[in-house]
């Protein structure tokens, strides 16, 4: 089969990347993303493209020769509710919403690695291009199995990317084991007696004890759980129902936590829980626990972590893969498809200069489409037993 020009590859995902751009989409209303996508992939060629799977995802499916192995690839479609600065002419149409996580990008990415195996082959078995909704919420992968993604598209393995500001355009890194950690949510309401700031002693207010509480919670990391583990808790908001001269009454305490392993996360609610009422009770007020997890621990399969790096290796310039120094303290939604079958994700730059992502600055880098796609195709045919192109 020929080979497809790359620079004209470059050039066309390059229009589809900005047209995703300008029309951004939150979290299970990708309607016109999904539209879009699903139009690219019956445009190239795919045996079956399946829309509406788990709300707004998509899964395309590609097949080659008689093997009977299959390699799913996986995008996110959503973008944030942040207003965008930009001066380009392809910046955010919807007020409100714009791709400040590169979604866009990774979308467009795998529409090329779809165009890529489609027109060129070079593998021998079967591909799902599994295009997920709500990535930010943490919900659409969930939404997909729920829906029965593994039962109606099976694939015995996943491969998914995330674009990374301050790493170099064409640089790559992963790592075997936790590689993202889990999100937990937790809310804490503190109940006393609100009264006149000029007569605490007449009530039993919970500004104090939220105070006390939140130093306590400090301890949680620092003098319960092992060094060895890596986990935060952060309290971000302290809202309370005083006023400049009356004490509150109710006080309540949310925040964020992050681990690498279910033991980590349970034993972080479970001291939450001890410090919260032990505290409340030496400030005589009551405090209610609400802990959620939003988030679960992100697992690269140490095989196939190898695997990326042999295919990454063939494709990107030579030292532009390395291990990832440390795991990192944020979440990915991609982690739930790995709580059921082995995969692998991985980071590819998005230069030095790249604003943070979700910042209200950032944009994708287009001189890292074409990477993408590379590796894309060169872990397909690599794991599908196909000669491996450049
Ligand atoms: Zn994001
Ligand atoms: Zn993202």
């Amino acid at each position: 089969m020929a080979e497809l020009d790359r620079d004209a590859l470059k050039r066309e995902m390059t229009g589809w990347r900005r047209d995703l751009h300008a029309h951004p989409e939150f979290g299970f209303e990708e309607k016109r993303t999904a539209g879009f996508v699903a139009a690219k992939l019956r445009e190239f060629g795919l045996d079956d493209v399946a829309e509406g799977v788990g709300g707004t995802g998509i899964v395309g499916t590609l097949k080659r020769g008689s093997g009977n192995r299959t390699v799913a690839l996986r995008a996110d479609m959503d973008a944030l509710r942040i207003t965008e600065q930009s001066a380009t002419a392809y910046r955010s149409q919807n007020p409100g919403i714009m791709h400040a996580c590169g979604h866009d990008g990774h979308t467009t990415m795998l529409l090329g690695a779809a165009k890529l195996l489609a027109a060129e082959g070079g593998f021998d078995g079967t591909v799902r291009f599994v295009f997920q909704p709500a990535e930010e919420w943490g919900k659409g992968a969930l939404a997909m199995l729920d829906d029965g993604l593994l039962q109606r598209f099976p694939f015995d393995e996943i491969f998914g990317l995330h674009n990374m500001p301050g790493l170099p355009i064409g640089h790559f890194e992963t790592r075997a084991g936790p590689f993202m950690s889990a999100e937990d949510n937790f809310e804490i309401v503190l109940k006393g007696i609100g009264g006149h700031a000029a007569r605490p002693h007449s009530g039993n207010e919970t500004l104090v004890a939220a105070c006390a509480l939140v130093t306590n919670l400090q301890t949680i990391v620092s003098r319960r759980l092992s060094p060895a583990d890596i986990s935060v808790v952060s309290v971000t908001e302290l809202i309370t129902d005083g006023t400049r001269n009356a004490l509150p009454g109710l006080a309540r305490i949310l925040g964020d936590a992050r681990s690498f392993r279910p033991e980590v996360s349970a034993e972080i609610e479970r001291q939450m829980r001890v410090i919260a009422a032990g505290t409340a009770a030496a400030y005589n007020v009551t405090a209610d626990v609400t802990y959620s997890r939003e988030f679960v621990p992100l697992q690269n399969d140490a095989d196939l972590v190898d695997a990326a790096f042999v295919a990454a290796r063939r494709v990107l310039a030579d030292g532009a893969a390395g291990i990832a120094a440390e795991p990192m303290t944020a979440s990915e939604d991609f982690a739930r498809f790995l709580d059921h079958v082995p995969g692998c994700f991985v980071f590819l730059g998005n230069g030095e200069a790249s604003a943070p992502l979700h910042n209200s600055s950032y944009d994708f880098n287009d001189d890292g489409l074409l990477h993408g796609t590379n590796f894309h195709a060169a872990i397909v045919r690599q794991r599908l037993g196909g000669a491996i192109g450049k």
